[in-house]
């Protein structure tokens, strides 16, 4: 969850590191660190609880000082953010520098073994403990080096970590190592990039390897990268990979967030997502991962849907395209709860893990669970080459392109799109789904980019204005029922994750078992209301809400009257099937969503205590 950034090379090793932090942010970010070796095999770190800024605001003598360094931004674990639990960790001996993400699980019996034998330590953190392990390994037999005590120590730890480090004493040398969390080497001409992805290093190099599972590797100067397994010590040649990730890409382009730039992005990105895929003329839909494996989703006894947070909302409304169109019995599970209750697979089911970044490490073990007993394993994932979307059997990309704003907005309209796809082609494919239509549905996905475009500016003022009147609210309601049900969880935990005002999702049929006692003329109520969608039940459930002085937002269809007649306010979006309508409510929502926060003056793109890619349990 937090950002590592390595440079070996020619130029201003702080400028690089501090720069790539700064790209990094995103993933975690209650504190930052910087090391650097100065040429006089010195260790250099300045380290502070905060943001990016915080540490160039104390830093800025080490400019033009080095060309080796690395920095950190930290989302605690183990230890509260503070001065002294921010990364780079030191070794005793001052000699060695750490920089992790992840968890060392057993960090607490080393700890006991090294006190054991002398060491002392300075902060809260299991990091701090690998790097005097690292130590104790070089201090017991003075013929290991470097890159072998790291190895020695990765093979006591266990739990999950991307670690980079260095020592004073072996310049230019950097050393790196994996497991469960992501770690990527950007290739240069004489100059190497490490960093947790490679948004640090795309104006540098296209050329990337990333580290696998299990893999460490040195990498120096004088002899390039060597990579090797971390039990086996086997020498690995890697793969490397052409970047396609553009520095305009991971720019705000003008917005005052990367969020707003996200919604704004929609249009496109759900474009792109079905660019290639969606063919409407042909009526057909071209998936090769659900092609080349159609007969285990055609004799899938059920397909369980895997995942967490706003993929898990995306989740459930795939459960009610899938069953609506292909008739095959879908389960959706929080991937947390799934892998610790002993589920029931059996190699019948389909797996289809949903995770924006493929990094989330509770959808990655709910996975692996799921593929010991044989499930055929299916991923949506939208960053390319992730750590999912490398173990499953098969998959789709959501192609929705950087999401860098915390709070998920394109990625998961993404993730609508592609579950759209799937059940269109299953429905079609098994016979579940008549050709006309199919025809109709595929036409009306396709026109959803346009739809978009169209709400995003009807609907852009306007939801600015009614965000003004619910700056000081401190609690929300959102109801939707069949496909809406699912958009208004993901509306209100938009609105949790950014503005810190406390909102709940509901079924709207459910208000009257327990949340309706919630409501009186001070509570904000949303409710998605297209026409095509239960319409006449929802017509009552403003009533009851009416009929207790609640606030009504509404997201009604264009022209619409009778639920509109009855709210305070009203946002309109274009008609659309059923099944689609989630992609399009879901706009207004995200921008009410943002705009309650920007007037709270709550840090929308970095909000406390959430990270981007959740890599810890
Ligand atoms: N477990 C480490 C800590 O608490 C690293 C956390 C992270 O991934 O940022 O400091």
């Amino acid at each position: 969850m937090c950002g590592i950034v390595g440079y070996t090379g020619f130029q201003d090793a702080y400028d690089i590191v501090i720069n790539g932090l700064r790209r990094l942010e995103y993933r975690g970010y209650d504190s930052a660190g910087i090391v650097l070796e100065d040429g006089n095999n010195k260790l250099e770190v300045e380290k502070t609880k905060g943001k990016v800024e915080d540490l160039v605001n104390i830093s800025s003598q080490l400019k033009g000082k080095a060309k080796i360094g690395m920095g950190h931004t930290r989302w605690a674990t183990h230890g509260v953010p503070s001065d002294r639990n921010s990364h780079p960790h030191l070794s005793n001996n001052g000699k060695l520098a750490i920089i992790h993400n992840g968890i060392i699980e057993n960090y607490d019996t080393i700890k006991t073994m090294l006190t054991g034998k002398g060491f002392t330590f300075k902060s809260e953190t299991d990091t701090e403990v690998l790097v005097n392990l690292i130590q104790y390994f070089m201090d017991l037999n003075a013929e290991t080096d470097f890159p072998t005590a790291v190895r020695y120590a990765l093979n006591e730890v266990y739990g999950a970590y991307a670690i980079t480090v260095m020592h004073e004493d072996y310049p230019g040398v950097l050393v790196v190592g994996r497991l469960g969390s992501p770690l990527a080497i950007g290739i240069g001409d004489k100059e190497y990039f490490i960093a947790s992805d490679a948004s640090p290093f795309v104006e540098f190099t296209k050329e990337a390897i990333y580290l696998e599972e299990g893999h460490m590797a040195t990498i120096s100067l004088e002899n390039g990268v060597d990579i090797r397994t971390i039990t086996e010590n086997s020498k690995i040649i890697p793969e490397i990979q052409k970047l396609k990730l553009s520095l305009e890409q991971i720019e705000k382009s003008g917005y005052e967030h990367f969020m707003l730039k996200e919604i704004f992005e929609q249009p496109k990105s759900v474009h792109d997502t079905m660019r290639g895929r969606l063919l409407v003329e042909e009526g057909v839909i071209k998936m090769a991962g659900i092609w080349d494996h159609i007969e285990r989703f055609k004799n899938a006894n059920r397909i369980i849907i895997i995942a967490c947070g706003t993929s898990w909302h995306a989740g459930l409304i795939g459960e009610y395209l899938i069953e609506e169109y292909a008739r095959i019995p879908v389960e959706v599970e929080y991937a947390s709860e799934f892998r610790y209750r002993n589920p029931i697979i059996t190699d019948k089911d389909v797996v289809i893990a949903i995770s924006q970044s493929g990094e989330t490490a509770d959808t990655m073990a709910a996975l692996k669970l799921a593929k010991e007993k044989g499930a055929f394993i299916y991923g949506i994932c939208n960053v390319v080459d992730s750590s999912i979307a490398r173990i499953t059997d098969a998959g789709s990309y959501t192609h929705a392109g950087p999401e860098i704003g915390v709070a998920s907005t394109k990625a998961f309209t993404a993730q609508l799109t592609i579950l759209s796809l799937i059940a269109l082609k299953l429905g079609k494919h098994n016979g579940n789904l008549g050709n006309a239509d199919f025809m109709s549905l595929i036409a009306e996905l396709d026109a959803i980019p346009k739809k978009i475009e169209d709400v995003l500016s009807s609907t852009h003022e306007l939801v600015q204005n009614i965000a003004k009147d619910f700056v000081n609210a401190t609690n929300f309601l959102y109801l939707g029922r069949g496909y809406n049900y699912p958009a208004a969880l993901e509306g209100a935990l938009k609105l949790k994750e950014i503005s810190y005002i406390h909102a709940e999702g509901y079924p709207a049929a459910e208000m009257k078992h327990g949340p309706i006692a919630l409501i009186d003329e001070n509570m904000p109520i949303v409710i998605i209301a297209p026409k095509k969608g239960h319409y006449d039940k929802i017509v009552s459930n403003v009533q009851e809400i009416k009929a207790r002085k609640g606030k009504v937002i509404a997201v009604v269809n264009n022209g619409d009257t009778q639920v509109s007649e009855m709210s305070d306010y009203v946002i309109e979006i274009p008609e659309t099937s059923e099944c689609f309508s989630p992609i399009v409510a879901s706009v207004p929502l995200q921008l009410l969503a943002y705009y309650i926060a920007v007037y709270r003056g709550a840090n929308v793109d970095q909000p406390r205590n959430l990270a981007k890619s959740v890599t810890v349990e």
